[in-house]
C-alpha cells in the first residue's frame, strides 16, 4: 500500500531531516546510505526550500491506483445491504468523549489507550470515532429511531484509534458496519451472518475466511461466571501476564483472548461460561446454530471468543483468516441488547458487526483477486491535426451522451500522434479513438486496440458508437 512506500523513502527523508545535524557525521564517514543524494539534498537546501509534509503515521491515502479496488468494494457492499432491505446511516466523525467511554467501556483496549481525544475551543472534550456503533445508537436514541420499532442500518467510514501501525492495523481506517434494533433473534443473528458469508461469496473469498461463534449469555451469567473465573485466576496470578493480572479484576473475560500461551495454557482448566448459561442463552445459541447449519454456513466454537469491546451478550462472531498474518480478523460482531438503556434510550435489542475495509482489500490484493477490476478509463481519444482540437470535443461530447457509462479521457496539450499514443497506454483504456484531419472531413473516426484485441479500422461515429456500446455491456 501507499503507507509501504512513505515508509521508505519518505520515511527516511523526515527522520533525517528531523535529526539532520546528528546524521551529517555518518554522511561525511561515508556510511552506506541508500538515500544518499536525496538526503544530502534535503540537508542542504533546507534553507531555502519548503520542507514536505508528510501524513500522519498511520493514515493512508488511497491513491489513483488504488482507488478502483475499493470502488467496487464499497459498490458490492452497497449492493448486498440494498438487497437485505437495509438503509444507510450517516454519523458524524467527531462525537463526545462520554459517549464512547460509556459505550464501549473504561477498562477496553479502545477506551484505555486507543482514542484520539482532544478538546475542542469550547473546552468539550470530543473524540474521533474509534467505531460506529456507539454513534449509530446515540443518533438512533437522539432521532427517535428505534422507540418500539424495528430498524436496519448500515454504515461506511474512517475510523481513528492511536494503535501501533502495521500491515491491517493503521490509526485511520474504515469500516462498514450494520447494526439492527428491535428484533430478539436469533433469526436476525442468522440473518446478519449469512449476509457477511454472502459477502465473501460474492469476492471470491469464502475459502479463505472462517466463522468463530460464541455466546457470552446475559450479564447476570456472566457475574457468577465472572466470580467463578477470577478464583481461578487468582490461583495462577504471579504466572499471568502483565495485561491479565491488571484486567483479572477489571474486566476478567478478557484474560480469555490473553495472547500469551502461558495464560491460554492455564485456561485449560479454567471454568467455563457454557456451564453458567441459562435455558434461554443456551436455547438462542442452539437456534443461532440450527439457522446456520440449514444455511449451509460452517462455524467453529470458539468458547474463548469475548470480543474487546464491553456491550455485547449473547451471540458473537469473527470472520478470521490466515492470509493477513496478525491482524487475522476482518470482520466481527453481536449482540448488545443492553447498550440502547445504557445510553439512555428505552431498553431494545440490537446486534451488529463491522467490517475492516482495508483489511478486506488487502486480502483481495494477497489472493490477487483483484485482477478483474478496471482501471478509471476505457477509451482515449486522440486528436492529430492542425485545429482538430474543436471537432475532437465535440465527438468526445457526442460519446458521452450516447453512452453514459463510457469512460473517456480525451488528449489534451497537443503533441504528435506517438506522443498522444502513449499517453493512451498509460491511461490503462483498451481502446484509442483516433481522430485525424481526413476522419473529421468525413464523420469517422479510427478505432486502434491496444491490448492487442483486434485490427484497426475506420468507422462512421455512429457505427463507433454501436460497436462501444457492445463492448460496454
Ligand atoms: P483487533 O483485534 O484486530 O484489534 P478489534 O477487536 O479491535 O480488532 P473491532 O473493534 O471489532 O476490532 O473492529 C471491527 C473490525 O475493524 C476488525 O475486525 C478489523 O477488521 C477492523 N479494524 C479494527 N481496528 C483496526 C485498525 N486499527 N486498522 C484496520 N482495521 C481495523
Ligand atoms: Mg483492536
Amino acid at each position: 500500500m501507499a503507507r509501504s512506500d512513505r515508509e521508505g523513502l519518505g520515511a527516511s527523508l523526515s527522520r533525517f531531516s528531523h535529526h539532520a545535524a546528528l546524521e551529517l557525521p555518518r554522511f561525511y564517514l561515508g556510511v552506506e546510505n541508500p538515500y544518499n543524494a536525496a538526503t544530502f539534498h534535503v540537508f542542504f537546501s533546507s534553507s531555502n526550500v519548503a520542507k514536505q509534509i508528510q501524513a500522519i503515521r498511520g493514515m493512508n491515502d488511497c491513491l489513483p491506483e488504488q482507488s478502483p479496488v475499493w470502488q467496487k468494494v464499497e459498490q458490492t457492499l452497497r449492493q448486498v445491504v440494498a438487497s437485505y432491505g437495509y438503509s444507510e446511516v450517516r454519523m458524524p466523525i467527531v462525537e463526545q468523549t462520554h459517549l464512547f467511554k460509556r459505550a464501549i467501556g473504561e477498562v477496553t483496549d479502545v477506551v484505555e489507550k486507543e482514542m484520539y481525544t482532544f478538546e475542542d475551543r469550547n473546552g468539550d472534550s470530543l473524540t474521533l470515532r474509534p467505531e460506529g456503533t456507539a454513534s449509530c445508537v446515540r443518533a438512533g436514541i437522539e432521532h427517535g429511531l428505534l422507540y418500539n420499532q424495528e430498524r436496519r442500518m448500515w454504515y461506511m467510514g474512517p475510523m481513528f484509534r492511536h494503535e501501533r501501525p502495521q500491515k491491517g492495523r493503521y490509526r485511520q481506517f474504515h469500516q462498514f458496519g450494520v447494526e439492527l434494533f428491535g428484533i430478539n433473534g436469533p433469526d436476525i443473528d442468522a440473518e446478519l451472518i449469512m449476509l457477511t458469508h454472502r459477502l465473501w461469496r460474492l469476492f471470491g473469498i469464502q475459502d479463505h475466511v472462517c466463522l468463530q461463534l460464541n455466546t457470552l449469555g446475559q450479564s447476570e451469567e456472566r457475574a457468577a461466571y465472572r466470580d467463578a473465573l477470577v478464583a481461578y485466576l487468582e490461583q495462577y496470578k504471579d504466572e499471568l501476564d502483565e495485561d491479565s493480572q491488571r484486567r483479572m479484576y477489571s474486566n476478567p473475560l478478557r484474560v480469555l483472548d490473553s495472547k500469551s500461551e502461558r495464560v491460554q495454557e492455564i485456561l485449560v482448566g479454567a471454568p467455563r461460561l457454557f456451564d453458567h448459561l441459562g435455558e434461554e442463552s443456551l436455547a438462542h445459541f442452539e437456534g443461532l446454530k440450527t439457522l446456520l447449519d440449514t444455511a449451509g454456513i460452517q462455524y467453529e466454537v470458539n468458547e474463548r471468543l469475548v470480543r474487546g469491546l464491553d456491550y455485547y451478550n449473547l451471540t458473537v462472531f469473527e470472520w478470521v483468516t490466515s492470509s493477513l498474518g496478525a491482524q487475522g480478523t476482518v470482520l466481527a460482531g453481536g449482540r448488545y441488547d443492553g447498550l440502547v438503556e445504557q445510553l439512555g434510550g428505552q431498553a431494545t435489542p440490537a446486534v451488529g458487526f463491522a467490517m475492516g475495509i482495508e483489511r478486506l482489500v488487502l486480502m483481495l490484493e494477497t489472493l490477487e483477486l483483484n485482477a478483474d477490476i478496471r482501471p478509471g478509463v476505457d477509451v482515449y481519444l486522440a486528436m492529430v491535426g492542425e485545429g482538430i482540437a474543436s471537432a475532437g470535443f465535440q465527438l468526445a461530447e457526442r460519446l458521452r451522451d450516447a453512452l453514459p457509462d463510457l469512460r473517456l479521457m480525451s488528449h489534451c496539450g497537443g503533441g504528435n500522434f506517438k506522443k498522444q499514443l502513449k499517453r493512451a497506454d498509460k491511461s490503462g483504456a483498451s481502446i484509442a479513438l483516433i481522430l485525424g484531419e481526413s476522419e473529421a472531413q468525413n464523420g469517422e473516426v479510427t478505432i486502434k486496440y491496444l491490448r492487442g484485441q483486434g485490427e484497426q479500422q475506420t468507422l462512421k461515429v455512429d457505427a463507433v458508437i454501436a460497436l462501444l456500446a457492445v463492448k460496454g455491456e
